[in-house]
């Protein structure tokens, strides 16, 4: 081949490289990310192997809030905690203390934030890119904060599907928030907005959530819910997982 040739072909082998790299897969129909609130004992011991069972992925939101600290029986220990990154969900940041950012002052906010990426230092978990408001409660200072930091994705509240091309990864709303008297039908309908490049975000609690019954999931009610992800053929992955559908922000 000639110089030129050998060139071109260099040239051209580079720029196919480098749109790979940049490729957006489209967001499949039916694409469901599962999040867990709260560090709550079920978590490890009742919602982990029911996913593993269905190969479903999500991601669990950690604080240190509540009773964690003193209440092994209601709470996950750190060490149920990296079982769960080992067997590849997501460990996300919910912050030390669960303050609404809101109130806090920037420093305590980032004190809270640093202090479970520290944990997860320890424990040899990856650096969370997720992170969850506590109550729900956002705030501007605590969004620079997280991008400052390097967080990818925040979920906050509300009550619709999450739209890549329109809405704030960094206040991502969630499209069902299982409560006790939430029902299969409200859970199939929030399923059903997973469509048209649209993300349906669950939020949960404990499965069951004894020291918080009004955010509390029956487990029966939970496997119902599985199910019919399963059965209507849902992609379910971890908030991080969001990354590849999502378009490149230089
Ligand atoms: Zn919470």
């Amino acid at each position: 081949m000639k110089p030129a040739r050998i060139a071109l072909a260099a040239l051209l082998l580079t720029t196919a490289f480098a749109w790979r790299s940049i490729a957006i897969e489209p967001v499949p129909q039916r694409l469901v990310v599962l999040t867990f609130d709260d560090s709550v004992a079920s978590h490890a011991t009742f919602v982990a192997p029911l996913l593993k069972k269905h190969g479903f992925g999500a991601t669990f939101f950690i604080t240190e809030g509540f009773e964690f600290l003193v209440d092994k029986e209601h709470y996950m220990t750190w060490d149920q905690i990296k079982a769960l990154d080992i067997d590849g969900f997501e460990i996300g940041n919910h912050t030390r203390k669960h303050a609404g950012v809101s109130k806090q002052r920037p420093e305590q906010l980032a004190a809270d934030v640093e202090f479970i990426e520290q944990q997860c230092a320890t424990y040899g978990i990856p650096r969370p890119v997720s992170f969850c408001y506590p109550g729900y409660q956002t705030s501007e200072a605590a969004v620079k904060l997280l991008r400052e930091r390097g967080y990818q994705f925040a979920r906050a509240g509300g009550a619709q599907a999450f739209d890549p091309t329109k809405d704030d990864l960094l206040t991502m709303p969630q499209v069902f928030d299982g409560k006790p008297d939430s029902t299969l039908e409200q859970f199939k309908a929030a399923v059903a907005q997973a469509k048209d490049g649209k993300v349906a975000v669950m939020t949960f609690h404990g499965v069951p959530d004894i020291k918080h019954p009004w955010v509390n999931t029956d487990p029966a009610k939970f496997e119902a819910y599985m199910q019919h992800l399963n059965e209507s053929g849902c992609k379910v992955i971890a908030m991080r997982d969001l990354a590849k559908y999502l378009p490149v922000r230089k």
